[in-house]
């Protein structure tokens, strides 16, 4: 293409050719300049949904995304530095519990997080449950914060990856998020702007998930860590499952009693394993322990002393929300109606489909269903019943938190569909799928 068009660029990836890097360059300097209609930036990522990228648009379109705005210099704050990126999930609120339990631990978390994309949910959107809970903190703000607290966590401005804040909300509202290289160039672009020194990539794989298998979740990893290797910056990426949701609340207000509940040590077991597990492998990539061993006791300490949970109450402090949430989770927003969603039949949950679940949590207002729609933070569902567990007939699956009944009506069947009920309870899987990462760490898979 030797002048930029649009047109030009959209026909050239959907005949499955690779970009010039000038091509890339123009592309994200008229986006951020707000030039190119969404039409065509929507048809373009549909495109490469189709017909991917190589490795070279993918490293050369994560370092020009991250070049649109700030990059931040983390100098001034005590090392070491870490972050930490999920891909996405349904009831991933690992953030919430991560970001105070590693500054415990001796680690500054430099977090940038996001809103919920599809059917998973986002970060900054349930922080915003603990009321004034301020996530808009300018570059100054959250470099102070980190000095003092050793944890901030903020949304995404406009100020870094600019470019992906627009191609991600596109994204989240065009059917164009499942696709490897661009979710490597959102999850890589931002990690770089954010400029920590260790950065953890919680890769998740199944049904709620962006990569549906195991397999796929290995190849955008091994994408990630490639352009992460390529851009020289030290990325570990773990691939966890998530077939089922993480822990048993789906949804903002929910999920936020769920995280001061684990760090309160009152946490369902797969949840605070994950954050243990996954916190110790990024304590070990900081240099603050000499194994993973090390760090999980580190890790156990905290919550068990409550470090952890006292980590929390100086970050809500310090952005401005109400810590009173702490001790009183009432002061959270409530839905109206508390529905059960009773089985119709006796059973061991053989299956619990986090999409679906997901799904229903849209329904009921969680989730966006087109772009800057406002959300509903006191909607979610309650998961009375996990993969294993067993069920009568008339005992509820979970419950609906809802505020429109007709909406509760439409959430249960999808919730109900999301079980699937057998005669006999499956074999446990193991959460941790995968550690791919640096060659001091291990890269068998667990
Ligand atoms: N998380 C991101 O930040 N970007 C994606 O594209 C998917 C998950």
């Amino acid at each position: 293409m030797t002048h930029f068009s649009m047109i030009e660029m959209i026909k050239e990836k959907r005949a499955g050719k690779a970009h010039a890097p000038e091509t890339l360059a123009t592309f994200v300097r008229r986006l951020v300049a707000g030039e190119l209609p969404d039409y065509q930036v929507s048809a373009w990522l549909m495109a490469v949904c189709w017909k991917g990228m190589t490795i070279e648009e993918t490293t050369e379109l994560t370092r020009l995304v991250a070049e649109t705005g700030d990059v931040l210099d983390l100098s001034s704050v005590p090392g070491p530095t870490v972050d930490k990126h999920s891909t996405g999930g349904v009831g991933d609120k690992v953030t919430l519990i991560f970001a105070p339990l590693l500054a415990a631990a001796g680690a500054t978390v430099a977090k940038l997080s996001g809103r919920g994309l599809g059917h998973t949910g986002g970060t900054i959107d349930k922080l915003e449950a603990i009321a004034n809970f301020d996530c808009g903190l300018s570059e100054e703000a959250f470099l102070g914060q980190l000095r003092e607290t050793r944890a901030a966590i903020a949304s995404q401005t406009q100020d870094l990856a600019p470019a992906d804040g627009i191609l991600y909300a596109l994204r989240d509202v065009t059917g164009t998020v499942e696709s490897i290289p661009l979710i490597a160039v959102s999850v890589l672009s931002k990690k770089i702007a954010a400029g920590s020194d260790a950065i953890l990539l919680d890769v998740k794989a199944g049904a709620g998930a962006f990569m549906p298998s195991v397999e796929a979740a290995k190849e955008l990893s091994e994408t990630m860590l490639e352009v992460g290797r390529r851009l020289g910056k030290k990325v570990i990426c773990v691939v966890t499952g998530m077939d089922q949701p993480l822990g048993h609340e789906i949804g903002h207000a929910n999920e936020v009693a769920e995280a001061i509940a684990t760090l309160k040590g009152e946490g369902p077991a797969d949840l605070t394993d994950l954050c243990i597990e996954l916190g110790a492998l990024l304590l070990q990539a900081a240099g603050l322990v000499a194994t993973p061993a090390e760090g999980e006791a580190k890790l156990k300490a905290a919550i068990a002393d409550g470090s952890a949970l006292a980590k929390l109450r100086e970050i809500i402090v310090a952005q401005g929300g109400d810590p009173r949430v702490i001790e009183d989770l009432s002061l959270l927003p409530q839905a109206k109606y508390r529905v059960p969603v009773p089985a119709l039949q006796e059973g061991y949950v053989q299956d619990l489909n986090a999409l679906g679940v997901g799904l229903a949590g849209k329904t009921l207002g969680a989730g966006r269903q087109t772009k800057g729609e406002a959300i509903d933070l006191a909607v979610g569902i309650h998961l009375s019943k996990k993969v294993g567990d067993h069920v009568n007939a008339g005992e509820p699956l979970g419950y609906l938190l809802a505020n429109d009944e007709a909406k509760a009506a439409v959430a249960a069947e999808q919730l109900r569909a999301a079980y699937t009920l057998g005669a006999t309870a499956p074999a446990p899987q193991p959460l941790i799928k995968a550690v791919l990462g640096p060659d001091t760490l291990a890269t068998a898979g667990r």
